[in-house]
């Protein structure tokens, strides 16, 4: 299993439009970063988790020929507002499987009227074959994908565990029963988005903490904002096996 770093910024990216922050004006690649997602590369599928504003930059930059599920964390416009770009994919493969919560599939069905309408279809709109999920594991093709299940703030988001590798993106606050999925896991991609505490992330400190409980060979960290600091700074104070991922890192797992 390969996993592709699309985006590790928060949900205004960095730079932020405008922003004169030292971090925003750094010129080091590792710290541009879009909107957080991740490709999952498994027998020759591919499998994205979250399609937000970045995607068709994402797909360019990396590139990708095929798109074969998108698993949805949650509905917020950081994590969804790039399924109209799926379009180039639906011409090639027609519709695409996503997997999401009953509450986000309603939201995109909102947000995307054209797209999930069944009658009177614009001409050129992309198709999606939903795939409602619960707090179940479930399959694409043979591979199990178990959701963890936790809060952004009062928000419900989903991760998912593929085999041994773990993402959980927009965390906050997580039960023990949670945790337990991620016993064994290998590598594990968490939100840290700065310094400071903050309602809906988890901040570096709880981050490394999480790290900690759940002891993967190896962690990345994600959803960051500048705020966090610049790349190169913060990966030097952080324990062995914990980095700070970048946008178009590529692991094998
Ligand atoms: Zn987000």
């Amino acid at each position: 299993m390969e996993v592709i770093f699309l985006g590790t910024g928060t949900s205004q990216g960095i730079p932020i439009i405008g922003s004169k922050h030292p971090v925003c004006l750094s010129e080091n690649p590792k710290d541009k970063r879009l909107r957080v997602s991740v490709l999952v590369k498994w027998e020759g599928y591919n499998i994205l988790i979250d399609c937000g504003p970045d995607f068709r930059m994402q797909m360019l930059a990396n590139p990708v020929e095929s798109l074969d599920a998108i698993l949805y964390t949650h509905e917020h416009n950081d994590h969804t507002a790039g399924l109209d770009d799926i379009r180039p994919f639906f011409f090639r493969q027609g519709d695409i499987p996503i997997f999401a919560h009953k509450r986000v599939l309603e939201s995109l069905r909102k947000r995307f009227e054209y797209i999930f309408t069944s009658t009177n279809k614009y001409p050129g709109a992309p198709g999606v074959i939903e795939h409602e999920i619960v707090n179940e594991a479930f399959y694409f093709k043979d591979l199990k994908i178990t959701p963890i299940d936790f809060k952004h703030n009062r928000l419900q988001v989903f991760g998912f565990r593929l085999k041994d590798f773990a993402y959980l993106t927009d965390l906050k606050s997580i039960e023990e029963k949670e945790v337990q999925k991620l016993d064994g896991v290998k590598v594990l991609v968490i939100t840290a988005l700065r310094i400071e505490p903050h309602h809906s992330h988890l901040n570096l400190e709880e981050a490394l903490e999480f790290i900690a409980r759940v002891k993967p060979e190896k962690a990345y960290l994600t959803h960051i904002s500048h705020l966090l600091g610049f790349h190169d700074e913060v990966q030097q104070k952080l324990p062995e096996n914990v980095y700070v991922a970048y946008d178009n890192l590529k692991i094998h797992i």
